[in-house]
């Protein structure tokens, strides 16, 4: 089956003044629907590799056939990622609690140091990509990704990531990166985000 675009679970305006309607409207309906279409035409290629689950593709990137495997790299990349953003995000924010709070503070010190090491990193990307919070043999770590690759294409979970790419925020801050990272974090759905921390453990579970 071919993939779709999924809906917003918030009207494009709903992230103002962090996020600005035309970028989130550009980035949905432009930006994530491209990956989609690509990511379809290359698996028609390799009609077997249509009802594989995206991030059992991505994880075992290596085992697509070579012709389509940088278009499933790039584009599934694009989709998985994309899909993801938008659901760590919701009007108004929220805060972190319970275990993945203990697991910040444990690791950064607090959300506000974590915050300050995920803006640097995600600043010093070069170029486009993602700056990600991932778990590594449950401990919590930073890591930047290149273009639209995958945390699950190294072994690692994206807990939460950033879009770093200048179609994610050029339209209101231009060159400065930095100011729209920072602003991203009013805008964070921590219970999702914890959804994904339990995902992750039981995913290294599995893995182990
Ligand atoms: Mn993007």
């Amino acid at each position: 089956m071919a993939h779709t675009l999924p809906s917003l679970p918030y009207d494009y305006s709903a992230l103002e003044p962090h996020i600005d309607a035309r970028t989130m409207e550009l980035h949905h309906t432009k930006h994530h629907q491209a990956y989609i279409d690509k990511l379809n035409a290359a698996l028609e290629k390799q009609s077997e590799l249509t009802g594989r689950d995206l991030e059992d593709l991505l994880r075992n990137i290596e085992s697509v056939p070579q012709d389509i495997r940088t278009a499933v790299r790039n584009h599934g990349g694009g989709h998985a990622n994309h899909s993801m953003f938008w659901k760590i995000m919701r009007p108004g924010g929220s805060q972190p609690s319970g275990q993945l709070n203990e697991a910040i503070s444990q690791t950064f010190g607090g959300l506000n140091d974590l915050q300050e090491k995920f803006n640097t990193a995600g600043a010093n990307q070069f170029g486009s990509g993602w700056v990600w919070l991932v778990q590594r043999d449950h401990k919590l770590e930073i890591i930047t990704t290149a273009n639209q690759d995958s945390p699950l294409m190294q072994g690692l979970y994206p807990i939460l990531g950033n879009d770093v790419w200048e179609h994610a925020y050029y339209l209101k801050y231009q060159n400065r990166r930095p100011e729209y990272l920072k602003a991203w974090w009013n805008v964070l759905n921590w219970e999702e985000i914890a959804r994904r921390y339990e995902q992750s453990l039981a995913w290294a579970k599995k893995a182990a």
